[in-house]
Order: structure tokens, then sequence, then C-alpha cells
């Protein structure tokens, strides 16, 4: 936990990030970006939705006591959920990843709680906030901020403003890059989260272990149990040289990098960022997914739209969320 006195009044948010697998807070004074405190938990892997706000109200309030700030002191609540929200941002229309969402009222419960307005929105287009204001896309007028971690989702700052659509742009992660492929947790076959999300990078792995050799870096990094397995340790495998791990991180990459160039295609951003836990892993990403890109654009976008990667090491999401104010 991270902390430092603050004393102003009406100067910090707290921002709030419900993830798919962890939930964070911290006191961050919004203008400049500095984050005064900060904790983070695993979520509880049996909670519900109600479960989860009470784990996270104690958070937020741990991080204010932290940082030496009554709820009285805040400016606002600043909430980021990791999965598609109701069109006016009151309301979680469902996890993909957590059951018991459908509907729920977040924003008026975190209101309660704290006794400030809540601003909400998902986690993708939080993230491109953080990272367009404070990280990689500063001073940029148009960003693709892809969010690679337990799903995929994409925020888009067009003419320096998130584009919502009627609510649901930037769902990147369902669109179709194979039509007969994978399941998805939407219930669609072939989305580009299917093949480079955390959970199918887990799922792939544990297939592939019924082939691992025994001395596989596979096998021996989740001591073959096939439930330790997760995208970091996929990931750590083919860093370790697994032709299995390194064949799962080829196919996501090309997924990803069609869905990408598709992207590109259809907005021209001055940049492309990646983020998210597995966007951690950029040193074994970053070859294969910027050749996989450039396999699928067109001659006339060659070159143009740099792939980046998050500056903010993982609190681009928070920082972001911290900005959220209507
Ligand atoms: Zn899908």
């Amino acid at each position: 936990m991270q902390t430092a006195p603050a004393v102003r009044k009406n100067l910090f948010v707290l921002a709030l990030d419900f993830g798919g697998s962890k939930l964070a807070a911290a006191l961050v004074e919004p203008r400049r970006g500095r984050i005064i405190a900060k904790t983070r938990q695993e979520r509880l892997p049996s909670a519900n939705a109600q479960q989860s706000l009470e784990q996270m109200i104690a958070l937020g309030r741990d991080v204010l006591q932290d940082g030496q700030t009554p709820s009285s002191a805040l400016l606002r609540l600043g909430v980021s959920f990791g999965g598609p929200l109701s069109r006016d941002r009151r309301c979680v229309l469902r996890s993909m990843h957590v059951p018991d969402w459908e509907s729920f009222p977040l924003a008026e419960r975190l209101e309660t709680a704290f006794g400030c307005p809540a601003f909400m929105d998902n986690d993708a287009n939080a993230a491109a906030l953080g990272e367009w204001r404070f990280g990689a896309g500063r001073g940029l007028d148009s960003l693709l901020y892809i969010q690679v971690s337990t799903g995929i989702g994409a925020g888009i700052i067009v003419h320096r403003q998130l584009l919502r659509g009627a609510g649901l742009a930037g769902e990147f992660g369902h669109m179709t890059v194979a039509p007969d492929g994978p399941l998805c947790v939407c219930g669609k076959r072939g989305c580009v989260e299917g093949f480079a999300a955390g959970w199918a990078l887990a799922r792939d792995g544990r297939t592939a272990l019924v082939n691992a050799l025994l001395d596989s870096p596979l096998r021996k990094l989740c001591g073959d149990v096939p439930e330790r397995l997760d995208a970091r340790l996929v990931c750590e495998a083919a860093r370790q040289g697994d032709p299995i791990a390194n064949a799962i991180l080829d196919r996501a990459a090309q997924a990803l990098g069609m869905a990408l160039a598709n992207a590109v295609v259809l907005l021209d951003p001055q940049a492309v960022v990646i983020g998210g836990g597995v966007s951690r892993s950029q040193d074994i990403l970053a070859t294969r997914l910027t050749a996989a890109v450039s396999e699928f654009l067109p001659p006339m976008f060659q070159g143009r739209c740099p792939l980046m990667f998050s500056q903010l090491g993982g609190d681009e999401t928070l920082l972001g969320a911290a900005l959220l104010d209507s």
C-alpha cells in the first residue's frame, strides 16, 4: 500500500476498479494523476455482486484512512467496472466473468456508502482515459486503447473524447476473427477474446498439458496441476522456450493482430496502446503482435499507426476512473 498525507479539501477522487479477478481502490488527485494511497485485493472467487460491493467498500474506506481523507472531503467517486453498463452508466448490464451482476445499481449503492456522487464507465474506457491523459497517449487527438486482461475491451478516443456510441462502443473483444473458432463467454464463436484473453490463454494451456512433455516448462510451472495454469504461466512457459506455449501465443497474436488491423482501418487512430494484465508480457508479445497487425493491414496503412504498450504500470484504469466526471 502506498501512502502520503492528503490535506486539502475537495481535490481528491476515490477511484474504484471492479476487475474480473481483482478489486482495487485508490485515492487520486485527478488533475495531476497523482495516486496518494492505493490498495488491491483478489476478488473472493465465489463472491456475488453484493459481496463484491461490500469488499470494495471496505477497500475504499481503507484507502481513505491511509490517505487521511474523510469521505466528506471527496470531490467524487470514479468507478471502473469490467463489463458493459446501462446507457446512463448508473447500472451494470452484466459481467461476463462474475454471476449475479445483471441490472445491479452500482453507482447508487456506492453513492449511499460514501455520500458523494459516483461516475462509472467500463474498464477499457477508464483505462483509455488514463493512458490518454497521463500515459502513452498524452497529447494525441485520437487513440485506440486495447485492454487485454481477463477479458478484452477497447477504449476509443476521437477528437479528444471517448467514443461511446449508443453505449456499447468498443466491445472489441467480441469482434469475430474466425467464424468457426472457439466458443466465447458471450455465447458466440470465434471472438478475438476466445483466442487472446487471459481466460482463453489459460484454457488453451490446460488443454495442451495432455500433450506436453514431462520436463516441459508448461508442466513444471503449474506443478502438473491444470487448474494452476493461468495466462501469466503460459506466457512464462513461452519465455522459457516451451513450444506449445509459444504456439498458443502465436495463435492469440494472430487473432488479436487481425482484429486490431480491422479497427485501425476503421478508425485511423494516431496510435494504438495495449494495456491490461496480459500486456505486461510485452517482452514476448510485442514482436509477434506487431508482425500480425502488419500482416493484416492494407498497404496504405503500413507504418502509419504506432503500436505502443501502456506506460502506467497497471495504474491506468484507476487513474482514468478518477477522471470520470459525467
Ligand atoms: Zn465474444
